[in-house]
């Protein structure tokens, strides 16, 4: 997998168990973009270990300027997202993976109807037709999203 070295640019806790993470190129480059679902590989070295998480990416597909994705705290994984919480900070460089969409839209069909629950409903956040601009999406093509959570954040 091709990963490039990218900086922590923010890091914004969104609730006591989501956190926003921003990075961007160290030299200001532009990104590749992306299109509306797509997620990247996050690579943690966590001591001897190097873990690599998949996260959907939340930021404007069009816009290359940085990447941003927001994970959830499982303290009963395998150390990834605890990493992420407890270890990366601004000014940090991580190496990410170039974005992979595995829930990309079939774009011969007019309607759209997205499921998504708890922190699933990341990659349903760029889930507009701007998202897909660029795209041969039919005219006037309709998404819609239902989402739901356990409790209110
Ligand atoms: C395409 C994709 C997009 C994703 N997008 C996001 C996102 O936007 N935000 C986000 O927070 N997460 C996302 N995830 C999930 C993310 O990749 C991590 O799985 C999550 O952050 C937890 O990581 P972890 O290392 O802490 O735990 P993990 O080790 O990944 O464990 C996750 C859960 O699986 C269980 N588990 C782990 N290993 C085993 C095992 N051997 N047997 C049984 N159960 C086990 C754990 O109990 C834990 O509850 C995405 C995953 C994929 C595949």
């Amino acid at each position: 997998m091709t990963t490039r070295s990218l900086r922590v640019a923010e890091v914004e806790p969104l609730t006591s168990q989501i956190t926003r993470f921003r990075f961007e190129d160290p030299d200001g480059a532009q990104l590749p973009l992306f299109s509306g679902g797509a997620h990247v590989v996050v690579e943690m070295p966590d001591g001897d270990v190097l873990r690599r998480n998949a996260y959907s990416l939340i930021s404007d597909p069009m816009d290359g300027s940085g990447y941003e994705i927001a994970v959830r705290r499982d303290d009963a994984g395998r150390g990834g997202s605890r990493y992420m919480h407890t270890h990366v900070h601004p000014g940090n460089t991580l190496r990410i993976g170039a974005p992979v969409n595995l829930f990309s839209l079939d774009l011969r069909a007019k309607k759209h109807l997205l499921i998504g629950g708890g922190i699933g409903v990341t990659p349903l956040r760029v889930a507009n037709p701007n998202s897909f601009r660029g795209c041969n999406c039919r005219p006037n093509c309709s998404i819609r999203c239902a989402t739901g959570t356990r409790r209110r954040a």
